[in-house]
């Protein structure tokens, strides 16, 4: 449904963790490489970066700069669902996002860019602030749940956004919230082609096993988000007794943080995840 004429079908399970081939390495870099016990990790793809379009502070062009200074192979632009009220991309701006990909996909023939965008789980019916007619504008649609974002029932989404807001707050989750935010987030995955679902368990308490069992059905990767890090190891340890595959993206709202994974690395050994599990991670 979401995937461009070209782009495999497998193309983000199977095609992500390609060498950076025809990227000159800029070693003096942070972060292109990063050992651990003896092994070097490097990012390939960062397929959840913001910009102008939503609230990031960099270009489409200046995202992709820094991504092939970064040694990427693929970056992807996700700017926010419309239906974000303070901060969603504009309709009238998908059809420029995408001549701009275009023009820089011509200029730069040494890093692959997509066009992407980070829907809003908006409702307990598991629709998106994207239609599902809208989904052939972009190569991926990523998708999570973010305060401030309004759907079919703005009163209703408020009311959660609130009582998640001073449940985070408080420290203090009730089943009953715990429950009907899981829920929201499962009936998207089943309802609509998410390739990502995007910083799990930020800004509202779930379930994250049964959430990892869905995207293990509808072949959703579950993200390990450098921006948000709300995930601990014990999380991501639930989350793998799934048969689910993992990818490390920055959610950088400023070019400077294009490709940051490192954090993410970490915290995926220290949860003893198989590193073959995050598509986006080449070893060495
Ligand atoms: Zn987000
Ligand atoms: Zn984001």
């Amino acid at each position: 449904m979401s995937a461009r004429v070209g782009l495999p079908s497998d193309y983000f399970e199977n095609y992500l963790s390609a060498p950076c081939a025809g990227n000159k390495r800029k070693d003096n870099m942070d972060n292109i490489e990063y050992m651990i016990q003896g092994k070097k990790y490097s990012l390939t793809a960062d397929l959840h970066t913001h910009t102008v379009f939503s609230h990031g502070t960099g270009t489409i062009e200046a995202n992709v700069i820094a991504a092939r200074n970064r040694g990427l192979a693929k970056i992807g632009i996700t700017d926010h669902g419309p239906g974000h009220v303070a901060y969603g991309v504009r309709r009238w701006n998908f059809a420029k996002m995408r001549a701009e990909v275009e023009r820089l996909s011509a200029l730069y023939t040494d890093i692959e860019i997509l066009l992407g965008i980070e829907a809003n789980i908006v409702n307990a019916s598991g629709y998106l602030d994207i239609a599902p007619l809208e989904f052939k504008k972009f190569d991926y649609v990523i998708a999570g749940y973010h305060y401030g974002a309004v759907g079919g029932n703005p009163v209703g989404n408020a009311v959660t956004a609130l009582k998640n807001i001073a449940q985070n707050k408080s420290g203090v989750t009730t089943r009953r919230q715990m429950r009907s935010n899981t829920r929201n987030i499962v009936r998207a995955l089943e309802r609509n082609d998410i390739k990502i679902l995007t910083h799990p368990g930020d800004k509202a308490p779930v379930d994250l096993l049964e959430i990892a069992v869905v995207c293990a059905k509808t072949e959703t990767l579950v993200e390990l988000n450098t921006h948000h890090m709300s995930l601990s190891a014990e999380d991501i340890r639930a989350m793998a007794l799934a048969p689910v595959k993992f990818i490390i993206s920055s959610d950088a709202h400023s070019p400077n943080r294009i490709g940051d994974f490192v954090s993410a690395v970490d915290l995926a050994y220290e949860a003893g995840l198989d590193m073959g599990r995050i598509v986006n991670l080449n070893v060495r």
